[in-house]
């Protein structure tokens, strides 16, 4: 380690100007528009260069330095922030020792007031740590903090002593995703998962949710498609000094540099103007509205969901299928239709298979269906089931049969009739038949 002296840290907090914030944009992922930046310490050592907060806040933390640290850090945030524009936030680092310390609420208002910086456009950032040791205490400090304006954060979901109850105990306004499971997403289905199942806990909580050390556009992609509404790294910028600060605004203010997931032209007006669960919603009410029967398969075949007019078709209500192998409900239709259903799986889409059901009577023809097979893939392309179709052509097919008699019929009378003799009259252009007939 560059750094062990508690001297040394005590001179660069109480001395100079030497442990300054850096400051890093967070993008909407949706517009690729800066919302604000998180500010991260960083001290800039006469004899050791520039050296990263891992080196010196658990140093600060053990030494009782942490709190002189952020005040003289927030001291010079608040300075270089004043030609913010109002729509920006600033997010600041909270360790878990300072959320034990009754005062801080006072302290952070009291540095947000000198600086002439609203607390409403802060937002408080802290792990789960925070919150192991006392509770009540943690409790009791958050909510200070929201009564005076700021927003709070539970930085670093996902890794640590996570846990649902602190997300209760606690009146959290964000979410913020780990970079370790954002930069494996890609290649790593259980972080794809843990992702989206975070993002989904945030949506469903009504919390904003911000994933961290986003790098590529594959990952801010896949990020958005999940729902995710904020990001966070290299791939929108990486921590500037405050010299930097203004410059950075109006680069990323320019619309050619916003670095939105897709360019606004390519992306549809529902991706637009609709959040995921609210897409859900809609796609919901159609799905139940829909006069075509339709479900949805896990990769086992069995029934994840149903509309209500697949259900009526099958004689079965809606909760009856769900989580039953379709092999139990409907066994006929499974052994005719078994290779279609596993090459669907396979990811081929199969188009327009009729069926015909078993009729109700012995030798009665059944109902006729239209089965399509789709399958459903996950936003890494992997096949988690399939979307089937289900139109019930049985009127059709009895018209077409019947259009079918009935032109046999007229065939089988023009032949089984004897010609007719005819003659043509002389020159007048018209045709004498006999009179027998
Ligand atoms: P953090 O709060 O999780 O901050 C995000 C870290 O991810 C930062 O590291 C940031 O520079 C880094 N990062 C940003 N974009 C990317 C990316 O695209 N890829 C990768 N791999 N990393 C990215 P940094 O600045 O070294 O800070 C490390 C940690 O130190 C912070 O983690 C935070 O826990 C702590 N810290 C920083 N400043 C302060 C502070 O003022 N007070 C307190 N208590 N802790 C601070
Ligand atoms: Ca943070
Ligand atoms: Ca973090």
């Amino acid at each position: 380690m560059a750094v062990d002296s508690e001297t040394d840290l005590r001179r660069a907090i109480y001395g100079g100007d030497e442990i300054v914030p850096f400051f890093q944009p967070l993008v909407e992922l949706r517009t690729g528009q800066l919302t604000g930046f998180e500010v991260l310490a960083r001290w800039q050592h006469p004899a050791h260069g520039l050296v990263p907060p891992s080196e010196f806040i658990p140093l600060a933390e053990s030494t009782g330095l942490i709190g002189p640290l952020v005040q003289s850090m927030l001291r010079i945030t608040f300075d270089a922030a004043t030609t913010l524009p109002e729509h920006l936030t600033l997010s600041v680092n909270i360790s878990p020792t300072q959320f034990h310390d009754p005062s801080l609420p006072e302290q952070l208002a009291l540095a947000a007031r000198r600086g002439g910086f609203p607390l409403h456009r802060v937002i408080f950032e802290v792990t789960e740590s925070a919150l192991l040791h006392n509770i009540d205490q943690a409790r009791a400090i958050a909510y200070e903090l929201k009564s005076l304006g700021a927003r709070l954060a539970l930085d670093d979901f996902g890794t640590g002593y996570s846990s649902l109850l602190h997300l209760q105990a606690l009146p959290f306004d964000e979410i913020k995703v780990d970079a370790g499971f954002v930069q494996s997403m890609i290649h790593s289905r259980e972080s794809r998962k843990i992702v989206a199942a975070v993002v989904g806990l945030g949506n469903s909580l009504g919390l904003v949710t911000v994933a961290e050390g986003v790098e590529t556009k594959a990952q801010a992609d896949m990020l958005l498609w999940q729902g995710c509404d904020f990001g966070q790294g290299l791939l929108f910028g990486s921590p500037a000094p405050a010299s930097n600060l203004n410059r950075l605004i109006a680069e990323m203010s320019q619309p050619e540099t916003t670095i939105a997931a897709d360019s606004p032209s390519e992306r549809s007006p529902e991706r637009i103007n609709l959040r995921p669960n609210q897409q859900l919603a809609q796609l919901q009410a159609i799905y139940d509205g829909a006069p075509v029967g339709l479900c949805f398969l896990d990769r086992h075949l069995r029934y994840a969901s149903i509309n209500q007019r697949l259900a009526e078709i099958n004689y079965l209500s809606v909760a009856e299928h769900l989580g039953r192998h379709i092999s139990e409900i409907l066994p006929q239709m499974f052994q005719a239709l078994e290779p279609c259903f596993l090459r669907a799986i396979e990811g081929e889409s199969i188009a327009g298979v009729e069926f015909v059901s078993l009729g109700h009577a012995p030798g009665k023809r059944g109902d006729t269906f239209l089965i399509s097979c789709q399958p459903a893939r996950d936003e890494a392309g992997e096949v988690i089931g399939i979307s089937v179709s289900v139109v019930d052509i049985t009127e059709h097919k009895r018209y077409e049969e019947a259009l079918r008699t009935s032109r046999n019929e007229h065939q089988q009378l023009i032949e089984a009739s004897a010609p007719i003799p005819w003659s043509p009259d002389g020159d007048s252009g018209t045709f004498t038949i006999p009179s027998r007939w």
